[in-house]
């Protein structure tokens, strides 16, 4: 019923050469698959090399990050239209890198969502708890107060097309991937908080991924569990074969 999402997060690599050689790798790799929905996020200078090289693949291009406000005196920040005139369709926010090293609050995601949402954009809202918050058995309140900081204010249906990703942070280019049983259980917990703010039909339809350390290897134990929708995949999404094998995981 929840089509899949598989995400692949370039973070701070790719020139748009790399970029295009890396699409140009990926696009006959995935060509023919319809079961799941192709997302790939280069940095914001490669975003308007891409479309041309995107036509026909069935990929989507999304940016790693926006700014609410529209236009102004805000140097260094780009506005939800100008992603969407780079071709972007759909926009990361919230994800952990940003929160620890850039300042990213609750308040400044909930901004960007609404912004991007605003703008047309389809934001994938990063969540995760740090193995300290883990380790103190605070996962669930972390998770908690990131979900409804960064959704606040938010009617069901602008909740409508928001996709969110859980990325415990101990996971995320560590190679510690959660166990298949962690992340069910987070996801299920995000869920419930989704149904109690947006209500049941809401959380039934909202596309939950994982993302820390998803490999070929992993991904079909992860996809296998009920709450899990997808994967935003760091390293693994940096070359042709290891992304498209994820992509493939259901074959
Ligand atoms: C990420 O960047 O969101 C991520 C999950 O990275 P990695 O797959 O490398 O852990």
């Amino acid at each position: 019923m929840r089509k899949p999402v598989i995400a692949g997060n370039w973070k701070l690599f790719k020139t748009k050469n790399e970029a295009l050689a890396l699409i140009e790798e990926l696009a006959p790799l995935v060509s023919g698959v319809d079961n799941v929905e192709i997302v790939v996020a280069p940095v914001f200078t490669v975003l308007p090399t891409l479309p041309a090289a995107l036509a026909g693949t069935g990929i989507s291009l999304a940016a790693q990050d926006v700014f609410w406000e529209e236009e102004g005196a805000f140097t260094g920040e780009v506005s939800p239209r100008m992603l969407l005139d780079a071709g972007a369709s759909h926009v990361i926010i919230g994800h952990s890198e940003r929160r620890q090293y850039f300042g990213e609050t609750e308040e400044t995601v909930n901004k960007k969502v609404k912004a991007a949402l605003k703008g047309a954009l389809v934001p994938i809202v990063c969540i995760g708890e740090t193995l300290e918050a883990r380790e103190a058995g605070d996962t669930f309140k972390v998770l908690e107060r990131q979900l409804k900081g960064g959704l606040e204010g938010l009617t069901g249906t602008q909740f409508a097309p928001v996709i969110v990703a859980y990325e415990p942070v101990w996971a995320i280019g560590t190679g510690k991937v959660a166990s298949d049983d962690q992340a069910q259980e987070a996801h299920a917990f995000i869920r419930g908080v989704i149904a109690g703010l947006f209500g049941k039909s809401a959380a039934d339809k909202v596309r939950i991924l994982y993302g820390g350390s998803v490999k070929p290897e992993n991904v079909k134990g992860l996809m296998s569990r009920p709450d899990i929708d997808g994967a935003l995949v760091g390293g693994a999404s940096l070359k042709g074969a290891s992304f498209a094998s994820i992509v493939r995981y259901s074959e």
